[in-house]
């Protein structure tokens, strides 16, 4: 077994589904529906930062622009960043987390289980 962290090598965005597919180093595929990816922005307007909540605090729905990706960039190597269709940007995922969102079946009921 290798030590190192499985990466993203390929992302694709589909439209129609509205899902960011992530294929991984480890053979793993990963679903990310946009919805659920962007309530999960870890920029500091939508977390927070410092103690200060961020926008998705007061938040109760998205609008579709926000949920919707226009595109989906490498980011030197060791995060992913999303393009919104309301010009948000600002929210760089780490693969790291982005494989602890995965949202496909598999990684959905081992989140449910529990280790
Ligand atoms: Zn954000
Ligand atoms: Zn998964």
């Amino acid at each position: 077994m290798s030590e190192e962290r499985p990466r993203p090598v390929q992302i694709a965005v589909y439209r129609r589904s509205r899902v960011m597919r992530v294929g991984w180093s480890d053979e793993h595929e990963s679903e990310h529906p946009w919805e659920h990816l962007r309530w999960n922005c870890p920029c500091a307007e939508c977390q927070g930062e410092m103690g200060v909540p961020g926008r998705l605090r007061f938040t109760e729905r998205l609008t579709e622009d926000q949920t919707s990706m226009v595109d989906a960039v490498e980011v030197g190597r060791y995060a992913v960043q999303p393009i919104w269709q309301d010009g948000h940007s600002t929210g760089i995922y780490s693969f790291d987390l982005l494989r602890r969102l995965c949202q496909c079946p598999e990684c959905r009921s081992a989140a449910a289980t529990g280790p």
